[in-house]
């Protein structure tokens, strides 16, 4: 495949440009071919430079506070001459608050200061084909609380709350008795330690009974495992082991994510619905 083209383009008044040549370089440093615009460019020129250099993407750097304005423009002006199919990504000084609006307008992802220029490579080589797509996780699996006693326990989740109860097992990897209790498309999962070894006997002597993990569902969790890894997000388990009910199971490290255990949980077939 041929160098991806990327033009970088700065719309509006500010004057300072370091953060977008340091992505430019950045995007530069893995195979990619960059334009860059240049200063205080408007909507119609950088829509031109995206047609004429023929890029497979755009990426708005913004730190005037005008992007609520100008990235729909730079959107509407590439729609004009038939080129809406070129995505366009947005980054810069952006507050959060505002990324629901500009994905309205047909931004395709917007960064936020925070984001690393290696997290907009990896997306921009997906975007573009070069890589598998990274499909965000499903929906949450279950969440997974530790309890001394699943016996005690339920009474709340079956009878105050009146879910049901789907089903008990042991889950010998982990030394755990597991209830699972359905709850709309998703599940509770209560975690009982079979010995001392169990992490969640572990869990219970540090912080005593409460929430565990937030277990996400997703498809291919060998090839997401080995997707995180590469972009070097912490694992717990860098290959997937055996859950509950013949799922395939990992935890990603806390400290990749605020200090919430995340479980990657990939459906046994007969169970996916
Ligand atoms: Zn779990």
């Amino acid at each position: 495949m041929a160098n991806v083209r990327v033009l970088i383009a700065k719309p509006g008044l500010d004057g300072h440009d370091r953060g977008a040549l340091v992505i430019s370089q950045a995007l530069r440093d893995r195979g990619m071919e960059v334009i860059y615009t240049g200063l205080r460019q408007s909507p119609v020129q950088i829509a031109l430079a995206a047609i004429q250099e023929d890029v497979d993407v755009v990426g708005l750097s913004s730190l005037s506070g005008a992007h609520n304005t100008l990235f729909p423009k730079i959107i509407d002006e590439l729609e004009k001459r038939g080129a809406k199919d070129i995505p366009v990504i947005g980054g810069g000084v952006i507050p959060a608050e505002d990324i629901p609006y500009l994905l309205e307008s047909g931004i395709k992802k917007v960064f936020t200061s925070g984001a690393s220029t290696d997290a907009l490579a990896n997306y921009i080589e997906e975007l573009v084909g070069e890589k598998p797509a990274h499909t965000p996780p499903k929906k949450i699996a279950h969440i997974g609380i530790a309890v001394e006693n699943i016996d005690t326990a339920l009474p709340f989740y079956t009878d105050t709350l009146g879910l049901e109860l789907e089903r008990i097992e042991s889950v010998q990897s982990e030394q755990v008795k597991v209830a699972f209790i359905n709850i709309g498309e998703s599940r509770l999962e209560l975690l009982e330690p079979l010995d001392q070894s169990s992490p969640i006997q572990t869990f219970l002597d540090k912080k005593g009974e409460g929430i565990h993990h937030i277990a996400l569902e997703v498809d291919d969790i060998e090839g997401r495992l080995s997707q995180l890894k590469d972009r070097g997000i912490p694992l717990i388990n860098e290959t997937a082991k055996a859950g509950a009910h013949n799922s395939q199971i990992a935890f990603i490290h806390p400290k990749a994510s605020g200090r919430v255990l995340f479980e990657l949980c990939e459906p046994s077939e007969e169970e996916e619905s």
